[in-house]
């Protein structure tokens, strides 16, 4: 019998994953508060329901791609809890919070469910492609019924832990590019005030310690390295409102564990910034603009 999937919130994200799973044979039931994004996962070939009660009733997994560790909350204690039958995996997706995560799955756990919290690596295109990298928590258990699940959407699948390892991986990943994608853009800003072309300073620094995956896979300026949203006038990749997200979940990991990240925290100051300027929605790399 096919598996049937239930999956909450078909947005940038969640509408290309809906269609993988259903491209990889999944029978899947779908549920957003959004029209527009329902008749999308229709048309990509999924089953509509009314409600998140209807789309999880009766699925032997929940897929859950929402905004925020507010909306996770409040659809799993909500209507998951209440309506997914016995014995049902629940995956969320989402980037959110690794105290809410922890807490859904100490919730899911007392009520018998199984859960992961299984994050992304990877942007809209990667979600609409399949090649998303996952970064999972939960018991080994929860992985291992995952694990075919999650490869229909994604290229690797990879177990950080127990409850909330998957949050922490991604917050910690996210705060890395996000202050190694500004050290980058300074560095170029700079080497172009200090007279250097920027093509030059690519080529050495490229195959230099100064390297990173911001400069060779992302590089901020046009014209240089890969193409990337820099070539396309900083429109589509990650937008730097996303990027502030993360780097807000990061400091505030960080806070509930005492870790030192002045990094982490001028990132986040630096981003909040350029979200202030009004170009939060710009991909992120465009904080070079800001800088120099
Ligand atoms: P989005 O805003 O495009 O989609 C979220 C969807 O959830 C919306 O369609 C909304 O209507 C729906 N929703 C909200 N509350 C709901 C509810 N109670 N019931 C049903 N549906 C509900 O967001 P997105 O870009 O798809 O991002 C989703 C998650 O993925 C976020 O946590 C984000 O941080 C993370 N993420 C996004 C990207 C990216 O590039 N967009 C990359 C990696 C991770």
């Amino acid at each position: 019998m096919t598996a049937m999937i239930a999956i909450i919130g078909l947005g940038n994200m969640g509408g290309g994953m809906a269609g993988n799973l259903v491209r990889n044979g999944y029978a899947v039931r779908a549920f957003d508060l959004s029209e527009d994004a329902l008749a999308k996962a229709e048309a990509a070939g999924c089953l509509r329901a009314a409600s998140t009660a209807d789309a999880v009733s009766g699925a032997d997994a929940v897929v859950t791609m929402l905004p925020a560790g507010g909306h996770v909350e409040a659809v799993y204690t909500g209507d998951v809890f209440a309506a997914a039958a016995k014995g049902a995996l629940l995956l969320d997706c989402s980037t959110i919070d690794v105290a809410t995560a922890r807490r859904v799955h100490e919730a899911a756990a007392a009520r018998g469910f199984d859960m992961v919290d299984a994050p992304v690596s990877g942007g809209i295109a990667a979600a609409g492609g399949g090649t998303l990298t996952f970064m999972v928590g939960g018991s080994d258990t929860a992985f291992e019924r995952a694990t075919p699940i999650l490869s229909a959407m994604g290229k690797a699948v990879i177990h950080a832990g127990g409850a909330g390892a998957g949050q922490s991986a991604k917050i910690c990943n996210n705060m890395l590019l996000g202050a190694t994608m500004i050290a980058t853009c300074e560095a170029f800003a700079m080497a172009q005030k200090l007279g250097l072309d920027p093509q030059t300073f690519y080529d050495i620094a490229s195959v230099s310690s100064g390297n990173s995956w911001s400069m060779t896979s992302y590089c901020p300026l046009p014209g240089i390295g890969p193409t990337t949203p820099a070539d396309n006038d900083y429109q589509g990749g990650f937008a730097a409102a996303l990027m502030l997200k993360d780097l807000k979940l990061a400091v505030q990991a960080a806070q509930s564990v005492d870790a030192s990240i002045p990094m982490g925290n001028a990132a986040e100051a630096l981003y909040q910034a350029f979200a202030n300027s009004g170009q939060g929605g710009r991909d992120f790399s465009a904080i070079i603009k800001m800088l120099g």
